[in-house]
């Protein structure tokens, strides 16, 4: 299986080659076996060295879709591993950890349960890397003490993502904080990835956000895509279609013209 680095961290196993801006793609949803081959094969000869997919959902709406769930498991770890590619997927209750672990590259834990510390305490002690979003009302310090319980737990393979946090601005599902990747760059050693897709909740923004985030200097970014948006099950608005995909990948390949230096100062200090 392929591997990509994030930052200092490696999805999908211990050795391997690094994307010059890794690229973590694919739908918010995984709707079943075809659905996730046919995005899967796209986005692999595309050049994406790790996908994402919900199995588990936490949405806003109990009468929302929930994720194709428990279901996915009879066909789910044996076609990841006939495509060959890492999968990131989100983990929102202790007890799906035991179900997950045996097929899953890497865990999300999703804006909703950056709060759910009994989550953070059993995840710090798997030995996976795990994407902390940023919860959607939570200050910076409190996903770093986020981050910690998962320190502490036993599990230093973090990588903080920031999708956008909750403002007065309703015309943007979310307002992308920029501000945060840079000052968590120069403040801390995690990895920091963006997530456009959920910040923006428009698929026309994401190239224009993805682009910032990596002139900025983000490690990377994760997106939603979907064959269909407008058939998705969930997220569908913000979902790159395979040809807005191929846009994105390609108007990411140019090297930004000034590169940011950080001077990582040293760990954050955290006053609780
Ligand atoms: C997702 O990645 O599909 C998701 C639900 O993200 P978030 O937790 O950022 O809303
Ligand atoms: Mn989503």
């Amino acid at each position: 299986m392929k591997t990509v680095s994030i930052g200092s961290l490696k999805i999908g196993g211990k050795s391997g080659g690094a994307g010059a801006f890794p690229i973590i793609a694919g739908p918010c949803s995984i709707e079943g076996k075809a659905h996730y081959l046919h995005t899967g094969n796209f986005l692999k000869d595309l050049g994406i060295q790790v996908l994402r997919g919900g199995i588990f959902k936490a949405r806003t709406s109990p009468h929302s879709f929930q994720g194709i769930r428990e279901s996915a498991l009879e066909w789910l770890p044996q076609t990841k591993k006939d495509l060959g590619l890492p999968l990131v997927s989100e983990v929102n209750d202790p007890r799906q950890i035991e179900v997950l672990d045996d097929f899953l590259d890497c865990y999300q834990v999703g804006t909703r349960n950056m709060f759910n510390y009994e989550l953070l305490k059993e995840l710090g002690k798997t030995k996976k890397p795990i994407i902390l979003k940023r919860g959607f009302a939570a200050m910076i310090k409190e996903w770093l003490l986020a981050a910690e319980y998962l320190v502490q737990s036993g599990n230093e393979e973090i990588i903080l993502c920031e999708r956008g946090i909750r403002t007065f601005e309703p015309l943007t599902r979310n307002t992308l904080d920029l501000t945060a990747v840079a000052y968590l760059k120069q403040n801390t050693h995690f990895p920091v990835i963006v997530d456009p897709s959920h910040a923006a909740g428009d698929s026309a923004l994401v190239i224009p956000l993805a682009k910032a985030s990596k002139a900025l200097g983000a490690d990377g970014i994760l997106v939603e895509v979907h064959p269909e948006p407008g058939k998705a099950l969930s997220d569908g608005d913000q979902a790159l279609d395979f040809e807005g995909m191929r846009n994105l990948y390609h108007s990411l390949q140019d090297k930004p013209s000034i590169a940011p230096i950080y001077k990582n100062k040293s760990e954050v200090q955290i006053q609780v």
